[in-house]
């Protein structure tokens, strides 16, 4: 990602409003460029000095009542009667916040028309759960170097049988497994690494489907494989060279 794509994203960033993928590859790049990330943390300053210092001012009564006029019908009855603070501090606070809510859904609708929504559910969430286990510290659930443990691991614990091939001589050696979750599908990830890079192969059933030969997509920075044999989706992910992935899945499948 270039400092030009990555700048607009630094508000959404710092508001916590950026997905998951997004936000792994802005820090991706935050990590080695020093003015992006210096303007991030302005940003965060900045943030939090209105804050903290930014007077606040309790509504005059005439003002509230005004507000309460206009607050959206679907908002739940504010009591009234007592005429309390609380009662006019309730409803400033509920208009704002809708106001609030309406800014934060048109910069999610946005961002939603920026990233295409031609997007399929499966690649998407093979991305999301590759980056999650990136980034959440859980890679594996067995962390071994031998493939007769992840196996039978798996195995043990899913309605797959996934191919765990010892790569380590092809350079792709095995980090473990761990469960996941696809698309509503209880799946394998097998991970193998490529010098510093992680390879996230998943596999989960898909019974009564037909074999379909390899696919490969790049999305958001990370190339995708993907191919179904036997009854069993296969998906392998990672930011290795679409190339050397390719020469991966072929292991794999033992193509
Ligand atoms: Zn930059």
């Amino acid at each position: 990602m270039a400092c030009d794509r990555v700048r607009p994203l630094l508000p959404l960033l710092a508001d916590g409003e950026l997905s998951l993928t997004r936000r792994w590859m802005v820090s991706r790049h935050l990590a080695r460029c020093p003015d992006c990330a210096a303007q991030l943390e302005d940003l965060q300053t900045m943030r939090t000095a209105m804050r903290t210092n930014l007077p606040f001012h309790q509504a005059p009564p005439d003002l509230a009542a005004r507000i309460g006029n206009v607050l959206p019908r679907e908002m739940p009855p504010v009591p009234i009667g007592r005429g309390s603070r609380l009662t006019l501090a309730g409803r400033t606070f509920a208009f704002a916040g809708s106001t609030f809510a309406g800014a934060l859904a048109g910069v999610a609708l946005t961002f939603l028309v920026m990233n295409g929504r031609a997007d399929d559910a499966m690649t998407q969430a093979v991305l999301n759960s590759h980056v999650r286990s990136m980034m959440a510290d859980h890679l594996t659930d067995v962390l071994t170097e031998d493939r007769h443990t992840v196996k039978p691991w798996l195995s043990a614990r899913l309605d797959v049988s996934p191919p765990v091939p010892d790569l380590a001589p092809e350079g792709f050696p095995l980090v473990g497994g761990r469960l996941d979750y696809i698309d509503g599908h209880r799946a394998a990830a097998v991970v193998y690494r490529r010098d510093k890079h992680v390879i996230n192969l998943f596999a989960w059933a898909a019974p009564n489907t037909a074999d379909a030969g390899f696919r490969q997509e790049a999305r958001q920075g990370f190339n995708l494989m993907t191919w179904r044999h036997d009854g069993v989706a296969y998906c392998a992910i990672s930011d290795l060279e679409a190339d050397q992935l390719q020469t991966f899945s072929r292991l794999v499948a033992g193509d």
